[in-house]
C-alpha cells in the first residue's frame, strides 16, 4: 500500500498478503521452515535468486505482514522485526558498527540500553559517550572521528524531556554518522522520525504497538540498503520475532492510532488535574503549556503522548504512600499498556544510579511516573488522590 493512505487506513490494511484461502484477518504461520518443489528451487532459493521463505530465523509470513505494515506506518523502506526491544537495540549496532566505532547517546535513555551501551559493548570496543538530550552543542562537542551512531528516546523517560530531531540529523550528518531514534513513547501515530531527518528508527513493541501487554517484539526500520546490514545480523543471530508474537502485535496495530489519542487525551487531562493539585509541586508532560519544550513537542508530535511525571511534595515518603494508597493503578514499571501502570523510579527504574547522577538529572525522591491507559479519567484521578490527599 502506498503513500497515498492515511495512518489508521495503513494501520489495519498495510502489509495484506492473502494465502490461497483468502482469508479475511491474516493468518499465523506456526511453521519453523518451508519446503521447496524440487532441488533447484532449493538451490534457487538458498542463492537467493528466488525470492520466498526458506526458514523461520529468516523470514515468516506472518512476521513479513508486520515489518511491512509497521515499515508503511513509519514511512520507512524496510522493517526489521525482532523479539524484543532490546534485541532491535543490539542487531542495529551488531549489525552497522564494529570494534573502534563510537556512539553518542543521549543520558536519558531506557536504562538497560545504557547498561548495554556502557558495559557490554564496551567490552566488544565500541566506546559510548553520554550527553544530555536537549543540549545540541554537547552532542556536537562529543563527535569523534570515529563516531558512527547517535542513540536518542524523545520524549525521555521519566521526565519527558524533548529533543530537536531535526538538529541532531544535522549533527549526524556533519559527522557522517547515523541518526537512530528509539520512537517506543510516540509510535508512528504521533510522531515519525524518519520524516524529521533520522536515519534509524527502533521500536519496542512490547509497549504501545502491542498496547495490551501481552507479548515482547521490536523493530529496527529505516533505508533497505542500510537495514540490509541489521538484517544480516538477525538471520545469522537469531534475535528473531516469533509468527505467534508477530501476530498479536499486527492485531494490536489495527487500534494503535484510536488508543494513542485515547491515551494522549486521558494523560492531557491527569496532567492539568495535577497542575492544580496542592500536594503537587510540579507536572511533566509535553502536552502541558508549562513544559520547557512545548512548542517543540507540539511541533514535532501530534500529541503529548500517554506518559507523564509528577513530584510529589514530600520526597520519598509522600510518592510511597501515593502509590500505596492506590487500589486500581497497577504498580509496575511496563508503560503501553490499557491498564494505567504507577512507578517510583528513584526506588525502581532508576535505582542502579548513584543518588548525585539522580538528582543531576532531575530524578527527584518525590518523583512518580504515571504511564496513563485507558480506563476512566475519573477513576484514575480518585485512585491517584487517594494518597494525594492522605
Ligand atoms: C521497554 C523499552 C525498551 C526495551 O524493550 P523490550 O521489549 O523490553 O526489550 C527499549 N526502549 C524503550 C524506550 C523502552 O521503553
Amino acid at each position: 500500500m502506498s503513500d497515498d493512505f492515511e495512518l489508521e487506513t495503513l494501520a489495519v490494511r498495510a502489509g495484506i498478503h492473502r494465502s490461497q484461502f483468502n482469508e479475511h484477518s491474516e493468518a499465523m504461520y506456526l511453521t519453523s521452515s518451508f519446503v521447496f518443489e524440487n532441488a533447484a528451487q532449493a538451490a534457487a532459493r538458498f542463492s537467493g535468486q528466488e525470492p520466498g521463505n526458506i526458514y523461520a530465523r529468516f523470514t515468516n509470513p506472518t512476521v513479513t505482514v508486520f515489518q511491512e505494515r509497521l515499515a508503511a506506518l513509519e514511512g520507512a523502506e524496510f522493517c526489521v522485526a525482532t523479539s524484543s526491544g532490546m534485541s532491535a537495540i543490539l542487531s542495529c549496532v551488531m549489525g552497522l558498527l564494529s570494534a573502534g566505532d563510537h556512539i553518542i547517546a543521549s543520558r536519558s535513555i531506557f536504562g538497560t540500553t545504557v547498561q548495554l551501551f556502557g558495559n557490554i559493548l564496551k567490552r566488544f570496543g565500541i566506546e559510548t559517550t553520554f550527553v544530555s538530550l536537549t543540549d545540541v552543542s554537547a552532542w556536537q562537542a562529543a563527535v569523534q572521528p570515529n563516531t558512527k551512531l547517535l542513540f536518542v528516546e524523545t520524549p525521555s523517560n521519566p521526565l519527558t524531556e524533548v529533543c530537536d530531531i531535526g538538529a541532531l540529523s544535522s549533527v549526524a550528518k556533519q559527522a557522517g554518522a547515523w541518526l537512530a531514534v528509539d520512537n517506543c513513547f510516540c509510535t508512528p501515530m504521533l510522531q515519525r522520525p524518519l520524516d524529521l531527518g533520522a536515519d534509524i528508527v527502533i521500536h519496542s513493541a512490547t509497549k504501545y504497538l502491542d498496547g495490551q501487554g501481552r507479548v515482547l517484539g521490536g523493530a529496527v526500520l529505516g533505508k533497505k540498503e542500510l537495514m540490509e546490514g541489521v538484517y544480516g545480523f538477525l538471520r545469522t543471530a537469531g534475535p528473531t520475532l516469533s509468527a505467534f508474537n508477530a501476530w498479536v502485535i499486527l492485531k494490536g496495530l489495527e487500534t494503535l492510532k484510536i488508543r494513542m489519542d485515547a491515551h494522549s487525551q486521558n494523560a492531557l487531562a491527569l496532567a492539568q488535574w495535577l497542575e492544580q493539585h496542592p500536594q503537587v509541586d510540579r507536572v511533566y508532560y509535553p502536552g502541558l503549556a508549562s513544559h520547557p519544550q512545548h512548542d517543540l513537542a507540539m511541533k514535532q508530535q501530534k500529541s503529548g503522548g500517554g506518559i507523564l511525571s509528577f513530584d510529589v511534595k514530600g520526597g520519598k515518603d509522600a510518592a510511597w504512600r501515593v502509590v500505596d494508597h492506590t487500589r486500581m493503578l497497577s504498580i509496575t514499571a511496563n508503560l503501553g499498556d490499557t491498564k494505567t501502570t504507577i512507578t517510583h523510579p528513584a526506588t525502581t527504574t532508576h535505582s542502579r544510579v548513584t543518588a548525585e547522577a539522580r538528582a543531576a538529572s532531575g530524578i527527584g525522591d518525590g518523583l512518580l511516573r504515571v504511564a496513563v491507559g485507558l480506563e476512566a479519567i475519573g477513576d484514575i484521578q480518585a485512585d491517584l488522590a487517594r494518597g494525594l490527599n492522605a
